[in-house]
């Protein structure tokens, strides 16, 4: 076995279907009494319902969260729960919503308590990002992290199907990376690959059936672990791209993740066999990049970029970005390499 390090992140778990009902009590062993509720207007009758639960303890509701989170909105939402005496924040959503809630933790210390109702796993990182004149800048917080964490299964059954996939795989791609990660360990291996195992089970499920409670179970739970994992070790290739493809060219996060992934996979197949054999495992198929893709493919998500808004003539400058600012990674970053995989992401090829 290699030597590693590792790193124990003190968050509190609440996970099953109806667990909601214990808000009352995890707020309370926060030692808080006024929070603050957050969610994107979308879920805004989520966020109500939300502070109705909390009745005298609910501050108020502040539903203005979107993606990448705009310096502005964070400001917004730092006063409102300034001039409200908030001492806490629940946010209520995906990451986007957490990520508000992150914003306002790193300014003012407030303790976060997330109800995730996606599986991109935000909740369980102490990564935040803020975006300042469209430039979305990230850094590592330990105040950011949620406190606690309440999943529970029956708040993601509103999830469109649709989303539950592309959001379920981009779980995955942080187990998948947390597989190959320069500072990976034991436990994290070992959470990726029940983590991928899970959703690999459940999306499948979702797809036939939305409100099947056994997946959607499986799903939050595979979500947990995965968020685990990227809170925990670094990521890679895949998660650089993304991030460029989301940040310059406005790309939705879940779907790009689901797109990229196989072929980022496909590109550091040889340099990180290991990794391979266990994400091709977890996900019962021969092949990492290609179990992957058909997850996407057989369960009606997008596998092109081409056809979630990436314009062909930016490829170049994508490319060129994500050679910038070289980073760990299996396999070196070959500038001819990296262009034919955004080639292949854009056309929606099957890898190799
Ligand atoms: P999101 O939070 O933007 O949600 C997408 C849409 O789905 C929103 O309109 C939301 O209200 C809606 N929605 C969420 N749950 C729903 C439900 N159960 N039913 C109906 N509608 C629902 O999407 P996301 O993919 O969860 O998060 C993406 C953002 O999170 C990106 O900005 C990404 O960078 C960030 N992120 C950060 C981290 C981190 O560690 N800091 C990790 C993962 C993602």
């Amino acid at each position: 076995m290699k030597n590693f390090v590792y790193n124990g992140q003190p968050s509190r778990v609440v996970f099953g279907a109806g667990s909601l009902q214990y808000l009352g009590r995890e707020i309370e062993a926060l030692g808080a009494n006024k929070a603050l509720v957050l969610s994107t207007p979308e879920q805004r009758a989520s966020a109500e319902m939300i502070a109705d639960l909390l009745g005298s303890r609910a501050a108020g509701v502040f539903d203005r969260a979107v993606m990448h989170v705009p310096i502005e909105t964070a400001r917004e939402a730092r006063e409102i729960a300034r001039k409200l005496g908030a001492d806490c924040a629940v946010a209520i959503g995906g990451g986007s919503t957490t990520g508000l809630g992150k914003a306002i933790a790193l300014d003012s210390g407030l303790p976060i308590l997330a109800i995730p109702t996606t599986y991109a796993g935000s909740e369980m990182t102490p990564i935040y990002g803020i975006t300042e004149a469209g430039i979305k800048k990230t850094g590592k917080d330990a105040r950011v992290l949620p406190r606690t964490v309440i999943y529970d299964p029956e708040l993601s059954l509103s999830l469109p199907v649709g989303m539950s996939i592309t959001s379920g795989i981009n779980a995955i791609a942080h187990a998948a990376e947390g597989l190959y990660a320069v500072d990976g360990n034991p436990i994290m291996d070992l959470m990726a690959k029940e983590g991928m195992a899970a959703l690999g089970r459940a999306l499948p499920a979702i797809k036939k059936v939305a409100n099947d409670m056994t997946a959607r179970s499986d799903a939050l739970y595979g979500a947990w672990l995965c968020g685990t994992v990227l809170g925990n070790v670094g990521m890679a290739l895949h998660h650089k791209l993304c991030h460029t493809l989301g940040g310059s060219f406005n790309l939705p996060h879940a779907e790009t993740h689901t797109i990229v992934l196989p072929h980022a996979l496909a590109y550091n197949a040889a340099a990180a066999p290991e990794a391979m054999l266990a994400i091709a495992g977890a996900l019962n198929a021969k092949s990492a990049a290609q179990a992957v893709f058909g997850l996407a493919k057989d369960n009606g998500a997008p596998v092109a970029l081409r056809d979630i808004g990436m314009k062909e003539s930016d490829l170049d400058k994508a490319c060129d970005i994500a050679m910038q600012n070289q980073y760990p990674n299996p396999r070196p970053l070959e500038r001819a390499a990296i262009r034919q995989l955004l080639q292949d992401a854009f056309e929606g090829a099957r890898p190799g």
